[in-house]
Protein backbone atom coordinates (compact mmCIF):
# COMPACT_ATOMS: atom_id res chain seq x y z
CA UNK A 1 0.00 0.00 0.00
CA UNK A 2 2.89 2.54 -0.06
CA UNK A 3 1.81 5.38 -2.00
CA UNK A 4 4.28 8.16 -2.12
CA UNK A 5 6.90 8.54 -5.01
CA UNK A 6 9.83 10.84 -5.50
CA UNK A 7 9.06 12.33 -8.29
CA UNK A 8 12.56 12.51 -10.78
CA UNK A 9 14.23 15.18 -11.66
CA UNK A 10 12.81 15.34 -15.31
CA UNK A 11 9.40 15.90 -13.94
CA UNK A 12 10.08 17.93 -10.84
CA UNK A 13 12.29 20.81 -12.89
CA UNK A 14 9.13 21.79 -14.85
CA UNK A 15 7.18 22.55 -12.21
CA UNK A 16 6.88 25.90 -10.78
CA UNK A 17 9.78 26.26 -8.17
CA UNK A 18 9.88 29.01 -4.96
CA UNK A 19 9.01 29.95 -1.31
CA UNK A 20 5.93 28.21 -0.17
CA UNK A 21 6.16 28.87 3.03
CA UNK A 22 6.74 32.31 4.20
CA UNK A 23 4.49 32.95 6.88
CA UNK A 24 2.37 30.56 9.49
CA UNK A 25 -1.21 30.91 7.24
CA UNK A 26 1.05 29.78 4.64
CA UNK A 27 1.53 26.82 6.75
CA UNK A 28 -2.14 26.18 7.23
CA UNK A 29 -2.82 26.22 4.02
CA UNK A 30 -0.31 23.19 2.78
CA UNK A 31 -1.61 21.13 5.78
CA UNK A 32 -5.51 21.91 4.70
CA UNK A 33 -5.05 21.24 1.59
CA UNK A 34 -3.24 17.47 2.26
CA UNK A 35 -6.26 16.64 4.84
CA UNK A 36 -8.46 17.61 2.13
CA UNK A 37 -6.67 15.13 -0.45
CA UNK A 38 -7.07 12.74 1.81
CA UNK A 39 -10.44 12.76 1.73
CA UNK A 40 -10.83 13.71 5.80
CA UNK A 41 -14.30 14.71 6.56
CA UNK A 42 -13.41 16.51 10.05
CA UNK A 43 -10.45 18.78 9.91
CA UNK A 44 -9.09 20.48 13.60
CA UNK A 45 -6.67 22.82 13.10
CA UNK A 46 -5.26 24.28 16.46
CA UNK A 47 -2.86 27.33 16.78
CA UNK A 48 -1.30 29.05 19.55
CA UNK A 49 0.16 32.43 18.97
CA UNK A 50 -1.07 32.98 15.41
CA UNK A 51 1.06 29.74 14.54
CA UNK A 52 4.23 31.18 15.21
CA UNK A 53 5.02 28.93 18.59
CA UNK A 54 2.32 25.81 17.30
CA UNK A 55 0.42 24.65 14.44
CA UNK A 56 -1.37 21.22 14.87
CA UNK A 57 -3.74 19.75 11.87
CA UNK A 58 -5.59 16.84 12.83
CA UNK A 59 -7.62 14.64 9.98
CA UNK A 60 -9.67 11.56 9.67
CA UNK A 61 -8.05 11.07 6.18
CA UNK A 62 -6.83 8.14 4.78
CA UNK A 63 -3.40 8.88 6.41
CA UNK A 64 0.34 6.99 5.63
CA UNK A 65 1.50 3.56 6.14
CA UNK A 66 5.09 3.46 7.39
CA UNK A 67 6.92 3.68 4.52
CA UNK A 68 4.78 6.71 3.09
CA UNK A 69 5.74 8.27 6.34
CA UNK A 70 9.44 8.22 6.09
CA UNK A 71 8.74 9.61 2.53
CA UNK A 72 6.51 12.54 3.07
CA UNK A 73 8.69 14.88 4.19
CA UNK A 74 11.42 14.35 1.11
CA UNK A 75 11.75 16.88 -1.43
CA UNK A 76 9.37 16.04 -4.09
CA UNK A 77 7.55 13.18 -2.51
CA UNK A 78 4.01 13.04 -3.73
CA UNK A 79 1.53 10.54 -3.72
CA UNK A 80 -0.72 12.33 -6.70
CA UNK A 81 1.22 12.61 -9.80
CA UNK A 82 3.45 9.96 -11.46
CA UNK A 83 3.98 11.48 -14.78
CA UNK A 84 3.95 15.13 -15.83
CA UNK A 85 0.67 15.45 -17.99
CA UNK A 86 -0.95 14.13 -14.62
CA UNK A 87 -1.47 17.42 -13.78
CA UNK A 88 -4.08 17.41 -16.64
CA UNK A 89 -5.60 15.66 -14.93
CA UNK A 90 -5.59 16.41 -11.61
CA UNK A 91 -8.41 15.75 -8.73
CA UNK A 92 -6.10 16.71 -6.17
CA UNK A 93 -5.13 20.40 -4.10
CA UNK A 94 -1.75 19.17 -4.34
CA UNK A 95 1.47 17.97 -6.61
CA UNK A 96 4.24 19.36 -6.43
CA UNK A 97 5.58 17.12 -3.57
CA UNK A 98 7.31 20.17 -1.66
CA UNK A 99 5.02 21.81 1.37
CA UNK A 100 6.16 18.95 3.91
CA UNK A 101 9.60 18.54 2.56
CA UNK A 102 9.76 23.06 3.18
CA UNK A 103 7.85 22.93 6.36
CA UNK A 104 10.02 20.38 8.26
CA UNK A 105 13.16 22.11 7.33
CA UNK A 106 12.10 25.42 8.84
CA UNK A 107 10.61 24.05 12.30
CA UNK A 108 10.13 21.21 14.54
CA UNK A 109 7.69 19.48 13.34
CA UNK A 110 5.58 15.99 14.52
CA UNK A 111 3.70 13.59 11.99
CA UNK A 112 1.48 11.00 13.31
CA UNK A 113 -0.30 9.02 10.90
CA UNK A 114 -2.28 6.18 10.91
CA UNK A 115 -3.82 4.15 7.72
CA UNK A 116 -7.15 1.97 8.64
CA UNK A 117 -5.46 -1.78 7.47
CA UNK A 118 -2.39 -1.08 10.29
CA UNK A 119 -3.32 -1.81 13.89
CA UNK A 120 -1.04 0.55 14.99
CA UNK A 121 0.67 4.43 13.97
CA UNK A 122 3.89 5.70 13.64
CA UNK A 123 5.39 8.90 14.69
CA UNK A 124 7.83 10.75 12.94
CA UNK A 125 9.87 13.83 14.45
CA UNK A 126 12.04 16.10 12.56
CA UNK A 127 13.50 19.10 13.69
CA UNK A 128 14.79 21.64 10.93
CA UNK A 129 14.92 18.84 8.43
CA UNK A 130 16.53 16.12 10.48
CA UNK A 131 14.78 12.79 11.58
CA UNK A 132 14.93 12.99 15.49
CA UNK A 133 12.69 10.03 15.68
CA UNK A 134 10.69 7.46 14.05
CA UNK A 135 8.45 5.03 16.12
CA UNK A 136 5.30 2.99 16.83
CA UNK A 137 2.81 4.85 18.50
CA UNK A 138 -1.00 4.75 19.26
CA UNK A 139 -3.41 6.61 16.74
CA UNK A 140 -6.12 7.10 15.01
CA UNK A 141 -6.99 6.38 11.70
CA UNK A 142 -5.81 10.17 9.60
CA UNK A 143 -2.85 11.93 10.39
CA UNK A 144 -1.71 14.90 12.75
CA UNK A 145 0.89 17.24 11.75
CA UNK A 146 2.03 19.27 14.38
CA UNK A 147 4.58 22.51 13.78
CA UNK A 148 6.46 23.99 16.32
CA UNK A 149 8.17 26.80 16.74
CA UNK A 150 8.33 27.61 12.89
CA UNK A 151 11.10 29.80 11.41
CA UNK A 152 13.74 28.96 14.54
CA UNK A 153 16.09 28.43 12.53
CA UNK A 154 15.72 31.41 9.84
CA UNK A 155 16.12 34.43 11.86
CA UNK A 156 15.50 36.64 8.55
CA UNK A 157 11.97 35.15 8.03
CA UNK A 158 10.98 35.59 11.74
CA UNK A 159 11.97 38.93 12.06
CA UNK A 160 9.42 39.57 9.08
CA UNK A 161 6.37 38.17 10.76
CA UNK A 162 3.72 40.29 11.08
CA UNK A 163 1.90 40.49 14.65
CA UNK A 164 0.20 38.34 15.99
CA UNK A 165 -2.80 40.15 15.70
CA UNK A 166 -2.10 40.24 11.70
CA UNK A 167 -0.86 36.54 11.35
CA UNK A 168 -4.11 35.35 13.22
CA UNK A 169 -6.32 37.03 10.78
CA UNK A 170 -4.29 35.43 7.62
CA UNK A 171 -5.16 32.04 9.26
CA UNK A 172 -8.40 32.48 9.77
CA UNK A 173 -9.30 33.74 6.31
CA UNK A 174 -7.77 30.83 5.08
CA UNK A 175 -9.61 28.81 6.99
CA UNK A 176 -12.80 30.18 6.19
CA UNK A 177 -11.28 30.29 2.38
CA UNK A 178 -11.36 26.52 2.21
CA UNK A 179 -14.40 25.93 4.48
CA UNK A 180 -16.79 28.08 1.95
CA UNK A 181 -15.74 25.48 -0.83
CA UNK A 182 -15.69 22.17 0.90
CA UNK A 183 -18.93 22.63 2.68
CA UNK A 184 -19.07 18.87 3.42
CA UNK A 185 -16.29 18.56 5.45
CA UNK A 186 -16.02 20.03 9.35
CA UNK A 187 -14.03 22.71 10.22
CA UNK A 188 -13.00 23.55 13.66
CA UNK A 189 -9.97 26.05 14.71
CA UNK A 190 -8.68 27.01 18.11
CA UNK A 191 -6.79 29.74 18.83
CA UNK A 192 -4.88 29.79 22.12
CA UNK A 193 -6.75 26.88 23.05
CA UNK A 194 -10.09 28.20 22.46
CA UNK A 195 -12.61 26.97 19.74
CA UNK A 196 -13.18 30.51 17.28
CA UNK A 197 -14.52 28.68 14.41
CA UNK A 198 -16.64 25.59 14.00
CA UNK A 199 -18.37 24.53 11.15
CA UNK A 200 -20.37 22.06 10.80
CA UNK A 201 -20.49 19.18 7.65
CA UNK A 202 -23.69 20.92 5.66
CA UNK A 203 -25.24 19.97 2.30
CA UNK A 204 -25.76 23.26 0.73
CA UNK A 205 -23.36 25.30 -0.27
CA UNK A 206 -25.16 28.35 0.86
CA UNK A 207 -25.66 27.25 4.38
CA UNK A 208 -22.50 26.85 4.50
CA UNK A 209 -21.25 30.58 3.29
CA UNK A 210 -23.70 31.83 5.24
CA UNK A 211 -22.01 30.22 8.33
CA UNK A 212 -18.69 31.40 7.44
CA UNK A 213 -20.06 35.04 6.33
CA UNK A 214 -22.56 35.81 9.00
CA UNK A 215 -23.44 39.10 7.38
CA UNK A 216 -27.52 39.58 7.11
CA UNK A 217 -26.50 40.12 2.92
CA UNK A 218 -25.83 36.50 2.54
CA UNK A 219 -29.65 36.67 2.03
CA UNK A 220 -29.81 38.95 -0.80
CA UNK A 221 -27.24 37.39 -2.93
CA UNK A 222 -28.55 36.42 -6.33
CA UNK A 223 -27.84 32.41 -7.48
CA UNK A 224 -26.03 31.89 -10.46
CA UNK A 225 -25.63 28.35 -12.63
CA UNK A 226 -24.61 27.64 -15.70
CA UNK A 227 -23.84 23.79 -17.05
CA UNK A 228 -22.58 22.68 -20.38
CA UNK A 229 -20.23 20.21 -21.69
CA UNK A 230 -17.16 22.19 -21.35
CA UNK A 231 -17.89 23.98 -17.88
CA UNK A 232 -19.65 24.32 -14.71
CA UNK A 233 -20.41 28.05 -13.50
CA UNK A 234 -21.79 28.70 -10.44
CA UNK A 235 -22.03 31.08 -7.38
CA UNK A 236 -23.68 34.12 -5.93
CA UNK A 237 -23.09 38.01 -7.00
CA UNK A 238 -24.74 41.03 -5.12
CA UNK A 239 -27.68 43.12 -6.12
CA UNK A 240 -26.55 46.49 -6.77
CA UNK A 241 -28.27 47.85 -3.53
CA UNK A 242 -26.00 45.35 -1.70
CA UNK A 243 -22.47 45.44 -2.97
CA UNK A 244 -19.65 46.21 -0.49
CA UNK A 245 -16.98 49.25 0.12
CA UNK A 246 -14.20 46.75 -0.30
CA UNK A 247 -13.33 43.13 -2.17
CA UNK A 248 -13.98 40.87 0.50
CA UNK A 249 -16.77 39.15 -0.13
CA UNK A 250 -14.86 38.17 -3.57
CA UNK A 251 -13.52 34.58 -3.83
CA UNK A 252 -12.85 32.40 -6.95
CA UNK A 253 -12.57 29.19 -7.07
CA UNK A 254 -11.32 26.55 -9.79
CA UNK A 255 -12.05 23.10 -9.16
CA UNK A 256 -12.51 24.36 -5.36
CA UNK A 257 -8.90 25.66 -5.42
CA UNK A 258 -9.39 28.96 -4.09
CA UNK A 259 -7.60 31.41 -6.96
CA UNK A 260 -6.21 34.73 -7.48
CA UNK A 261 -7.43 35.66 -11.16
CA UNK A 262 -7.74 38.56 -13.10
CA UNK A 263 -10.03 37.17 -15.76
CA UNK A 264 -12.54 36.10 -13.68
CA UNK A 265 -12.13 39.47 -11.15
CA UNK A 266 -12.80 41.33 -14.52
CA UNK A 267 -15.59 39.77 -15.80
CA UNK A 268 -17.44 40.00 -12.18
CA UNK A 269 -16.32 43.85 -12.42
CA UNK A 270 -17.64 44.03 -16.37
CA UNK A 271 -20.75 42.30 -15.66
CA UNK A 272 -21.56 45.35 -13.24
CA UNK A 273 -20.36 47.75 -15.72
CA UNK A 274 -22.36 51.01 -15.35
CA UNK A 275 -24.53 50.09 -12.96
CA UNK A 276 -21.79 49.94 -10.30
CA UNK A 277 -21.72 53.09 -7.61
CA UNK A 278 -18.27 54.12 -7.96
CA UNK A 279 -15.99 53.34 -4.98
CA UNK A 280 -18.60 50.23 -4.48
CA UNK A 281 -17.35 46.63 -5.10
CA UNK A 282 -19.72 43.51 -5.87
CA UNK A 283 -19.89 40.57 -4.25
CA UNK A 284 -18.68 37.56 -5.70
CA UNK A 285 -18.23 34.23 -4.72
CA UNK A 286 -17.82 32.39 -8.12
CA UNK A 287 -17.06 28.26 -8.19
CA UNK A 288 -15.90 26.84 -11.78
CA UNK A 289 -15.82 23.60 -12.76
CA UNK A 290 -13.55 22.66 -15.80
CA UNK A 291 -11.35 19.69 -16.95
CA UNK A 292 -7.97 19.66 -15.65
CA UNK A 293 -7.09 19.88 -19.13
CA UNK A 294 -8.01 22.97 -19.63
CA UNK A 295 -6.31 24.80 -17.07
CA UNK A 296 -2.67 25.06 -16.48
CA UNK A 297 -2.03 24.79 -12.62
CA UNK A 298 1.47 24.74 -12.50
CA UNK A 299 2.19 28.32 -12.97
CA UNK A 300 2.79 29.42 -9.39
CA UNK A 301 4.22 28.08 -6.38
CA UNK A 302 1.84 28.72 -3.59
CA UNK A 303 -0.78 27.72 -6.52
CA UNK A 304 -2.44 30.35 -6.11
CA UNK A 305 -2.78 31.53 -9.64
CA UNK A 306 -3.79 29.32 -12.47
CA UNK A 307 -4.44 29.89 -16.22
CA UNK A 308 -7.15 28.89 -18.00
CA UNK A 309 -6.48 27.83 -21.94
CA UNK A 310 -9.39 29.67 -23.40
CA UNK A 311 -9.66 32.68 -21.12
CA UNK A 312 -11.75 34.41 -23.22
CA UNK A 313 -14.27 32.23 -23.56
CA UNK A 314 -14.41 31.66 -19.54
CA UNK A 315 -14.49 35.89 -19.14
CA UNK A 316 -17.53 35.55 -22.28
CA UNK A 317 -19.37 33.16 -20.55
CA UNK A 318 -18.96 34.35 -16.84
CA UNK A 319 -19.77 38.17 -18.12
CA UNK A 320 -22.90 37.00 -20.02
CA UNK A 321 -24.34 34.99 -17.30
CA UNK A 322 -23.67 37.83 -14.56
CA UNK A 323 -25.25 40.68 -16.56
CA UNK A 324 -28.36 38.83 -17.20
CA UNK A 325 -28.91 37.86 -13.68
CA UNK A 326 -27.97 41.34 -12.15
CA UNK A 327 -30.50 42.73 -15.12
CA UNK A 328 -32.83 40.41 -14.56
CA UNK A 329 -32.76 41.43 -10.43
CA UNK A 330 -33.35 44.89 -11.47
CA UNK A 331 -36.23 44.10 -13.63
CA UNK A 332 -37.76 42.31 -11.32
CA UNK A 333 -38.05 44.86 -8.61
CA UNK A 334 -40.49 48.02 -8.35
CA UNK A 335 -38.54 51.09 -9.01
CA UNK A 336 -37.70 52.83 -6.82
CA UNK A 337 -39.19 55.78 -5.17
CA UNK A 338 -38.23 59.19 -6.61
CA UNK A 339 -39.68 62.61 -5.71
CA UNK A 340 -41.06 64.85 -8.20
CA UNK A 341 -38.06 66.62 -9.19
CA UNK A 342 -36.14 63.78 -9.91
CA UNK A 343 -39.49 62.06 -11.36
CA UNK A 344 -39.02 64.96 -14.31
CA UNK A 345 -35.93 63.88 -14.75
CA UNK A 346 -36.06 60.38 -15.04
CA UNK A 347 -38.88 60.72 -17.52
CA UNK A 348 -36.66 62.36 -19.50
CA UNK A 349 -34.08 59.98 -19.20
CA UNK A 350 -36.08 57.53 -20.68
CA UNK A 351 -36.60 59.95 -23.62
CA UNK A 352 -33.09 58.96 -24.48
CA UNK A 353 -32.20 56.87 -27.01
CA UNK A 354 -31.49 53.24 -24.82
CA UNK A 355 -28.69 52.28 -26.76
CA UNK A 356 -26.79 55.51 -25.48
CA UNK A 357 -25.49 55.30 -22.12
CA UNK A 358 -27.51 57.98 -20.19
CA UNK A 359 -25.82 61.26 -19.15
CA UNK A 360 -27.62 60.96 -15.64
CA UNK A 361 -28.14 64.65 -15.17
CA UNK A 362 -29.97 65.42 -12.39
CA UNK A 363 -30.55 69.09 -12.26
CA UNK A 364 -32.40 70.63 -9.29
CA UNK A 365 -35.49 72.75 -9.57
CA UNK A 366 -34.70 75.96 -10.45
CA UNK A 367 -36.88 78.61 -10.24
CA UNK A 368 -36.75 80.80 -13.62
CA UNK A 369 -35.61 84.19 -12.55
CA UNK A 370 -32.59 82.30 -11.07
CA UNK A 371 -30.09 84.70 -11.62
CA UNK A 372 -31.70 87.17 -9.43
CA UNK A 373 -32.68 84.63 -6.47
CA UNK A 374 -29.51 82.60 -6.05
CA UNK A 375 -27.15 84.84 -5.39
CA UNK A 376 -26.39 84.19 -1.59
CA UNK A 377 -23.76 84.96 1.01
CA UNK A 378 -20.56 85.16 -0.10
CA UNK A 379 -18.03 81.75 1.24
CA UNK A 380 -14.94 83.35 0.73
CA UNK A 381 -13.20 81.12 2.69
CA UNK A 382 -13.92 78.42 -0.23
CA UNK A 383 -13.41 80.67 -2.88
CA UNK A 384 -17.36 81.05 -3.57
CA UNK A 385 -18.25 84.67 -3.53
CA UNK A 386 -20.92 85.89 -5.95
CA UNK A 387 -22.03 82.98 -7.17
CA UNK A 388 -24.96 81.49 -9.13
CA UNK A 389 -25.74 77.88 -8.44
CA UNK A 390 -26.45 76.22 -11.19
CA UNK A 391 -27.59 72.84 -10.10
CA UNK A 392 -26.47 69.41 -9.32
CA UNK A 393 -24.89 66.38 -11.52
CA UNK A 394 -25.31 62.84 -11.11
CA UNK A 395 -26.27 63.82 -7.61
CA UNK A 396 -22.83 64.09 -6.35
CA UNK A 397 -21.42 67.84 -7.52
CA UNK A 398 -23.13 70.59 -7.06
CA UNK A 399 -22.46 73.36 -10.04
CA UNK A 400 -22.00 76.89 -9.13
CA UNK A 401 -20.51 80.02 -11.09
CA UNK A 402 -18.57 82.34 -10.12
CA UNK A 403 -16.06 85.05 -10.42
CA UNK A 404 -13.55 82.94 -11.71
CA UNK A 405 -15.50 80.62 -14.11
CA UNK A 406 -17.23 77.10 -12.93
CA UNK A 407 -17.06 75.81 -9.39
CA UNK A 408 -17.58 72.20 -8.49
CA UNK A 409 -18.29 71.12 -4.77
CA UNK A 410 -18.28 67.26 -3.98
CA UNK A 411 -21.05 66.85 -1.85
CA UNK A 412 -20.00 63.59 -0.18
CA UNK A 413 -16.40 64.87 0.21
CA UNK A 414 -17.84 68.04 1.57
CA UNK A 415 -20.26 66.67 3.74
CA UNK A 416 -17.64 64.18 5.43
CA UNK A 417 -15.49 66.60 6.35
CA UNK A 418 -18.46 68.64 7.91
CA UNK A 419 -19.24 65.76 10.29
CA UNK A 420 -15.39 65.17 10.65
CA UNK A 421 -14.53 68.59 12.12
CA UNK A 422 -18.17 68.27 13.97
CA UNK A 423 -17.64 64.79 15.47
CA UNK A 424 -13.50 65.88 15.92
CA UNK A 425 -14.76 68.96 18.00
CA UNK A 426 -17.25 66.98 19.77
CA UNK A 427 -14.69 64.68 21.62
CA UNK A 428 -12.65 67.62 22.12
CA UNK A 429 -15.53 68.34 25.03
CA UNK A 430 -15.28 66.69 28.18
CA UNK A 431 -18.78 64.88 27.90
CA UNK A 432 -19.61 63.54 24.86
CA UNK A 433 -23.14 63.73 23.66
CA UNK A 434 -24.49 60.20 22.63
CA UNK A 435 -27.75 58.84 21.68
CA UNK A 436 -28.96 55.67 22.96
CA UNK A 437 -30.61 53.59 20.56
CA UNK A 438 -34.08 52.44 20.89
CA UNK A 439 -33.20 48.77 20.01
CA UNK A 440 -29.90 47.53 20.38
CA UNK A 441 -28.81 46.79 17.07
CA UNK A 442 -26.34 43.30 16.58
CA UNK A 443 -24.03 43.00 14.18
CA UNK A 444 -22.93 39.87 13.05
CA UNK A 445 -19.26 39.36 11.34
CA UNK A 446 -16.86 37.19 9.41
CA UNK A 447 -14.58 36.12 12.18
CA UNK A 448 -11.64 37.17 10.07
CA UNK A 449 -13.65 40.92 10.09
CA UNK A 450 -14.38 40.61 13.63
CA UNK A 451 -10.93 39.87 14.94
CA UNK A 452 -9.75 42.98 12.81
CA UNK A 453 -12.14 44.73 14.79
CA UNK A 454 -12.20 43.82 18.24
CA UNK A 455 -8.74 45.10 19.71
CA UNK A 456 -10.59 48.44 18.65
CA UNK A 457 -13.71 48.35 20.77
CA UNK A 458 -12.55 49.90 23.58
CA UNK A 459 -11.34 52.89 21.56
CA UNK A 460 -14.69 52.67 19.83
CA UNK A 461 -16.69 53.36 22.97
CA UNK A 462 -14.10 56.02 24.15
CA UNK A 463 -16.13 57.78 20.99
CA UNK A 464 -19.38 57.99 21.95
CA UNK A 465 -20.48 54.30 20.57
CA UNK A 466 -21.32 51.76 23.13
CA UNK A 467 -21.21 48.29 21.69
CA UNK A 468 -19.94 45.40 23.44
CA UNK A 469 -18.88 41.77 22.47
CA UNK A 470 -22.53 39.59 21.87
CA UNK A 471 -21.19 36.46 20.47
CA UNK A 472 -18.15 34.97 19.07
CA UNK A 473 -18.85 37.01 16.17
CA UNK A 474 -20.52 39.79 16.99
CA UNK A 475 -21.16 42.95 18.16
CA UNK A 476 -24.15 44.45 20.03
CA UNK A 477 -24.63 48.47 19.72
CA UNK A 478 -26.38 50.13 22.68
CA UNK A 479 -25.26 54.19 21.77
CA UNK A 480 -24.17 56.17 19.04
CA UNK A 481 -22.42 59.57 19.01
CA UNK A 482 -25.33 62.10 18.83
CA UNK A 483 -23.62 64.36 16.31
CA UNK A 484 -25.29 62.01 13.41
CA UNK A 485 -28.55 62.31 12.56
CA UNK A 486 -29.59 58.77 11.06
CA UNK A 487 -32.50 57.46 9.56
CA UNK A 488 -31.49 54.02 8.99
CA UNK A 489 -29.25 52.89 12.33
CA UNK A 490 -28.85 49.35 11.04
CA UNK A 491 -27.74 50.86 7.76
CA UNK A 492 -25.38 52.98 9.39
CA UNK A 493 -23.69 50.76 11.74
CA UNK A 494 -22.96 47.84 9.67
CA UNK A 495 -21.07 50.49 6.94
CA UNK A 496 -19.32 51.93 9.47
CA UNK A 497 -18.13 48.56 10.43
CA UNK A 498 -17.56 47.94 6.90
CA UNK A 499 -15.47 51.02 6.47
CA UNK A 500 -13.49 50.73 9.40
CA UNK A 501 -12.41 47.41 8.48
CA UNK A 502 -11.42 48.54 5.22
CA UNK A 503 -8.72 51.39 7.20
CA UNK A 504 -7.39 49.53 9.65
CA UNK A 505 -6.56 46.89 7.02
CA UNK A 506 -5.12 49.45 4.57
CA UNK A 507 -2.18 49.52 7.69
CA UNK A 508 -1.68 53.17 6.59
CA UNK A 509 -0.03 53.52 10.10
CA UNK A 510 0.08 57.27 9.72
CA UNK A 511 -3.32 57.51 10.80
CA UNK A 512 -4.50 56.84 14.43
CA UNK A 513 -7.32 54.31 15.21
CA UNK A 514 -9.14 57.18 16.48
CA UNK A 515 -9.20 59.14 13.24
CA UNK A 516 -9.74 55.65 11.38
CA UNK A 517 -13.05 55.33 14.12
CA UNK A 518 -13.73 59.07 13.41
CA UNK A 519 -13.15 58.89 9.19
CA UNK A 520 -15.14 56.29 8.55
CA UNK A 521 -18.33 56.72 10.82
CA UNK A 522 -18.47 60.10 8.90
CA UNK A 523 -18.45 58.14 5.70
CA UNK A 524 -21.45 56.07 6.92
CA UNK A 525 -23.38 58.88 7.99
CA UNK A 526 -23.43 60.66 4.27
CA UNK A 527 -26.39 59.96 2.53
CA UNK A 528 -25.45 59.20 -1.20
CA UNK A 529 -26.90 60.40 -4.14
CA UNK A 530 -29.25 62.60 -2.44
CA UNK A 531 -31.19 65.11 -4.10
CA UNK A 532 -30.82 68.66 -2.31
CA UNK A 533 -32.75 71.37 -1.75
CA UNK A 534 -31.88 74.94 -2.26
CA UNK A 535 -31.56 75.43 1.23
CA UNK A 536 -29.57 72.39 1.82
CA UNK A 537 -27.15 73.19 -0.53
CA UNK A 538 -26.99 76.75 1.48
CA UNK A 539 -26.26 74.94 4.28
CA UNK A 540 -23.82 72.61 3.27
CA UNK A 541 -21.80 75.72 1.69
CA UNK A 542 -21.98 77.22 5.21
CA UNK A 543 -20.67 74.25 7.02
CA UNK A 544 -17.72 73.62 4.82
CA UNK A 545 -16.97 77.20 4.77
CA UNK A 546 -16.91 76.93 8.69
CA UNK A 547 -14.57 73.87 8.48
CA UNK A 548 -11.10 74.50 9.60
CA UNK A 549 -9.82 72.60 6.60
CA UNK A 550 -12.79 72.92 4.14
CA UNK A 551 -11.00 71.76 0.99
CA UNK A 552 -10.21 68.18 1.52
CA UNK A 553 -12.14 65.24 2.63
CA UNK A 554 -10.96 63.42 5.62
CA UNK A 555 -9.58 60.56 3.71
CA UNK A 556 -7.96 62.99 1.38
CA UNK A 557 -10.05 63.92 -1.39
CA UNK A 558 -10.74 67.51 -2.66
CA UNK A 559 -14.30 68.43 -1.92
CA UNK A 560 -13.82 71.25 -4.06
CA UNK A 561 -12.64 72.65 -7.43
CA UNK A 562 -12.91 75.60 -9.71
CA UNK A 563 -12.32 75.14 -13.43
CA UNK A 564 -11.61 78.57 -14.85
CA UNK A 565 -12.87 80.82 -17.67
CA UNK A 566 -10.14 80.77 -19.83
CA UNK A 567 -9.62 76.48 -19.17
CA UNK A 568 -13.13 76.63 -20.80
CA UNK A 569 -12.51 78.69 -23.78
CA UNK A 570 -9.54 76.64 -24.65
CA UNK A 571 -11.49 73.88 -24.84
CA UNK A 572 -13.68 75.35 -27.01
CA UNK A 573 -10.85 76.88 -29.05
CA UNK A 574 -11.63 80.44 -28.50
CA UNK A 575 -8.14 80.65 -26.96
CA UNK A 576 -4.83 79.59 -27.93
P1 LIG B 1 1.77 17.14 -2.29
O1 LIG B 1 0.54 17.46 -1.51
O2 LIG B 1 2.05 18.14 -3.34
O3 LIG B 1 1.79 15.75 -2.81
P2 LIG B 1 3.11 17.43 0.26
O4 LIG B 1 4.51 17.71 0.60
O5 LIG B 1 2.09 18.37 0.71
O6 LIG B 1 3.02 17.26 -1.31
O7 LIG B 1 2.73 16.00 0.80
C1 LIG B 1 3.49 14.89 0.38
C2 LIG B 1 2.68 13.61 0.43
O8 LIG B 1 2.41 13.26 1.79
C3 LIG B 1 1.33 13.71 -0.21
O9 LIG B 1 1.40 13.46 -1.60
C4 LIG B 1 0.54 12.63 0.53
O10 LIG B 1 0.71 11.38 -0.04
C5 LIG B 1 1.18 12.61 1.90
N1 LIG B 1 0.38 13.35 2.89
C6 LIG B 1 0.64 14.60 3.33
N2 LIG B 1 -0.28 14.98 4.24
C7 LIG B 1 -1.14 13.95 4.36
C8 LIG B 1 -2.33 13.75 5.13
N3 LIG B 1 -2.80 14.69 5.96
N4 LIG B 1 -2.96 12.56 5.01
C9 LIG B 1 -2.49 11.60 4.17
N5 LIG B 1 -1.39 11.75 3.41
C10 LIG B 1 -0.71 12.90 3.50
MG1 LIG C 1 0.35 19.11 -0.31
Amino acid sequence: MNRIKILPPEIYTRIAAGEIIERPSNVVKELLENSIDAKATKITIEVISAGKKLIRITDNGCGMSKEDLTLCVKPHATSKIENFEDIYNLSTLGFRGEALASIVNVSKTKIISKIKEEKIGYELVIHGGEIISFEECAANEGTIVEVRDLFYNVPARLKSLKSTYTEKIHIIKTVEEYAVAYNDIEFKLFSDNELILSFNPSISVVKRINDVFKKEIVQNLIYFEHKDEEIKIYGFISPLEHTQINKSLQMFYVNKRPVSSKILTQSLYDAYKDTLPTGRHPVGIIFIEIHPNKIDVNIHPKKRIIKFFDEEAIYNKIKTLLSEKIKYNLDSKKPISIDSYSKVNYVSEKNLNTSQKPLSIYTSYLPTDYSQNLIYENYKKIGIHRYIYLGQLNRTYLLFETNNGLTILDQHAASERILFERFTNENLKSSLQTQRLLFPVNIELKLSDFETIKPYIEELNKLGFEAIISGKSSLGFYSIPSVFEIDDIKDFISKFIENLISDIRSETNDITIKDKIIRSACRAAIKANQLLSLSQVENLLKDLSDCEQPFFCPHGRPTIINIEISEIEKFFLRKK
